[in-house]
């Protein structure tokens, strides 16, 4: 069997789930599992209505609602047809009816606990599942409706409420099982969960990934289909490099680097449970649905040609260099900075010391005043903003001579303000101005992608 999942913009109208009931209907004979996220901006817009119903603002709440109910029904009402509509539109209706009356209740409490910002967010997953599962029978994908609250079991942490694999693969064999090997197909909103006692959690923004890594890992699918809108991983930004290529295959490490810097296909870490069981997941695309996308699995072919995957950048960094002229050295002193930096919960990315300082880099934000502010009680302090990091992410780079020497002499008119090679020995960092961005990475893209691995690269 297969899980195939389908993100926001894959079922955000009627035309892209006619399209999607098309592309499972291609695979029967795989017998697909189908995980959907809900229809695409839902779920922000489910998050501020509640916000809004948190600080008493009730019609702002209820008008939001209205809006994303008018586009449900608008939806099921294209893809179904007055005959089967009619079906669907009660329980779409009570549906609605019951996220009303709960925005009501917390308009005039005047509190949103994490609970039941759960609870409103889960509408999204719930609705787009209800109206894609009677869309697939109507188009004759023989369908079943699984409510992901009786499979995926969690903790009690909201908004980040963590899986109970064992449960959630006993439930899977229970419900899920004997519906593929009788021909269905299940249909399951993804980042939704509950509670063993029944109360509904959702496992992080973008959890829908997640929901579909459990489901194949619990099922022991042979492969997981992530689809988006994009024809897989690039080698850069196509916007900066026309000529990027489509990265075929890409080791789960390397996704890991890239995610981190900005790719925004998936974050692999929500894919990890596949990957620990070694099924390969592929990120497709359903608006070109031929194309075959990029493979992520646990190890790439060894011996690979080409040197890196991929360059990516991070842009809105800003550097700050610290020069403790006396304390230097001095015991606690690097705590210190860095207990500043953790009291104002700001992430440090590169980190680079010399006798007489330490730079360090963090992404710009607004509480960089502040951070200012305690920092110069220890020391001087500068900041350089507009940086960019720029990232070069490759397996093959590792225990290889002279790799630093050649990104560099292709950037070698570019000014590098600090130089990074990550622990994990996959990846190598520098900063640049936010204006040479482009530069640097057309440069390094000509450097290392003109003539690529065809077994790796498109
Ligand atoms: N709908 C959820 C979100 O927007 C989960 C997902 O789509 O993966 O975060
Ligand atoms: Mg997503």
């Amino acid at each position: 069997m297969i899980v195939m999942k389908f993100g926001g913009t894959s079922v955000e109208d009627a035309t892209a789930i006619d399209r999607i009931a098309g592309i499972v209907k291609g695979r029967l004979a795989k017998h697909p599992f189908v995980v959907v996220s809900a229809m695409s901006k839902v779920t922000d817009t489910l998050l501020s209505m509640a916000a809004a119903a948190g600080k008493g603002e009730r019609d702002k709440a209820l008008n939001l609602c209205h809006q994303v109910r008018e586009r449900h029904f608008n939806t099921a009402g294209e893809l179904l047809g007055t005959g089967l509509f009619t079906e669907l539109h009660s329980e779409l209706h009570s549906e609605f009816d019951s996220l009303e009356q709960l925005l009501r209740g917390i308009s005039a409490v005047g509190e949103l606990t994490p609970r039941t910002s759960d609870y409103v967010v889960s509408f999204g997953e719930r609705l787009s599942s209800i109206i894609i599962a009677a869309a697939f029978v109507a188009r004759d994908v023989p369908a079943t409706l699984l409510d992901a609250r009786q499979i995926i079991i969690t903790d009690g942490q909201h908004g980040r409420a963590i899986p109970q694999v064992d449960e959630i693969n006993h439930l899977l064999q229970l419900h899920a099982k004997p519906l593929i090997d009788g021909g269905r197909v299940p249909v399951m909103g993804g980042f939704i969960g509950s509670t063993r006692e029944g109360i509904t959690t959702t496992i992080g923004r973008g959890g829908s990934d997640f929901s579909a890594a459990l489901a194949g890992a619990g099922l022991n699918a042979e492969r997981i289909e992530i689809w988006t809108d994009v024809d897989g991983m690039k080698t850069t930004d196509p916007r900066i490099c026309p000529n990027a290529h489509r990265i075929k295959v890409i080791s789960f490490d390397e996704a890991a680097e890239l995610a981190y810097f900005g790719a925004k296909v998936l974050h692999p870490a929500t894919v990890l449970p596949a990957v620990e069981k070694n099924i390969p997941v592929l990120v497709l695309n359903s608006r070109n649905p031929e194309n075959e996308g990029t493979r992520i699995v646990a190890r790439t072919p060894q011996k690979s040609k080409s040197l890196f995957k991929a360059i990516a950048a991070k842009q809105r960094i800003t550097i700050i260099e610290i020069v403790a002229a006396r304390m230097l050295m001095a015991h606690g002193f690097l705590a210190a900075v860095f207990e500043i930096f953790e009291r104002h919960r700001c992430a440090v990315d590169i980190v680079s010391t010399s006798e007489v300082s330490i730079s360090v880099t963090v992404d710009s934000n607004e509480a960089i005043p502040a951070i200012a502010a305690d920092l110069e009680k220890l020391a001087y302090v500068k900041f350089s903003g507009r940086q960019a990091i720029i990232c070069l992410v490759g397996e093959s780079i590792r225990e290889r001579p002279g790799v630093a020497a050649q990104v560099f002499d292709a950037v070698k008119d570019i000014n590098v303000r600090m130089i990074s090679q990550g622990a994990s020995e996959i990846n190598m960092s520098f900063v640049v101005e936010e204006t040479d961005v482009p530069a640097a990475i057309q440069r390094l893209h000509a450097r290392f992608f003109s003539e690529v691995d065809p077994e790796v690269f498109d």
